[in-house]
């Protein structure tokens, strides 16, 4: 932060800006379901009026951009892995589509900007990502889990606990979109970013219960409208043309995150997991 090169600015996208740039990684937008769909209206906004304004700045700059798209333009897929080249299953008007429509929107308009305008652009589809520096009340799968495991209550398991999701450690993702940023030639398509590795949520709540040595129960809760059942990547484009793949086993990445979220939540966590190296 300190450093003279350095520059913080504030600024809500969907308004437009002009900066000096030459790479643009646009990131914004929640990503947990109780987020987003707290103002659906800001979220669609950040989305859409979000990637025109940054394609915008990046046409100005003659910039490179990224964008963060989502496993969510899949929607609940019926195609299993999930490539790139699955168009999706997605309710257009449900709890969700706020989020997954101003997505898919957002990657219409990059690869529209692209065809008409030139603009150098990269559409990284994010698979569910976790890791340390997560707000602990950020309501995701992981990091609830996790807080709830640190502070001895029961872990919420929504439905059955049999749904699925691929767990991507955070640093193997910014490795991913970074190289997917710095590849001279863009791709033609939009790339999936995320891990191989497919928990179902039953076994993600195992694992932490395990990893925290937590001495907590499962409280079964209802499902949320809308929520995927499958989700993995194929991925086989991000290794043929970035030569990336997701590498920290869950456990690792588990262990970390929940080390540091030991850190962030100090002395609510038990008494017998502060003195417990998680
Ligand atoms: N989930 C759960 N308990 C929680 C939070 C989430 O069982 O406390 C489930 C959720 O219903 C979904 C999966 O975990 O099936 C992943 O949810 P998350 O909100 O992390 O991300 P999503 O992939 O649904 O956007």
């Amino acid at each position: 932060m300190g450093h003279e090169r350095f520059d913080l600015v504030e600024h809500d996208i969907t308004l437009p800006i002009d900066l000096n740039v030459d790479e643009i990684y646009n990131l914004a937008c929640p990503a947990s379901p109780p987020r987003y769909q707290s103002d659906p209206i800001k979220t669609n906004k950040t989305s859409v009026l979000g990637a025109i304004n940054m394609l915008d700045l990046a046409h100005k700059r003659g910039a490179r951009i990224l964008q963060a798209s989502t496993s969510e333009v899949y929607g609940d897929p019926e195609v299993h892995p999930q490539s790139e080249s699955y168009w999706g299953n997605v309710n257009p008007i449900g709890l969700r589509s706020c989020y997954d429509e101003g997505k898919r929107c957002a990657e219409t308009l990059f690869f529209d900007y692209k065809r008409q305008l030139g603009v150098d652009i990269r559409v990284a589809r994010i698979f569910n990502t976790y890791g340390p520096r997560m707000d602990p009340s950020d309501g995701r799968v992981v990091s609830n889990f996790i807080v709830q495991a640190l502070l001895g209550h029961d872990l919420t398991i929504y439905g059955d606990g049999s749904q699925t999701r691929s767990f991507c450690y955070v640093d193997d993702m910014i490795e991913g979109l970074f190289a997917l940023m710095n590849l001279p030639e863009a791709p033609e398509t939009p790339i999936n970013i995320g891990s191989q590795g497919e928990f179902t949520v039953l076994e993600l709540a195992e694992r932490v219960l395990d990893q925290t040595g937590a001495n907590a129960k499962i409280a079964f809760k209802p499902l949320p409208i809308d929520d995927p059942t499958r989700r993995r990547p194929d991925t086989s484009a991000a290794l043929n043309l970035l030569n990336w793949q997701a590498n920290v086993p869950l456990e690792e990445g588990l262990a970390a995150t929940a080390k540091s979220f030991v850190a962030q939540l100090g002395h609510l966590a038990s008494p017998a997991i502060q003195s417990r190296e998680v």
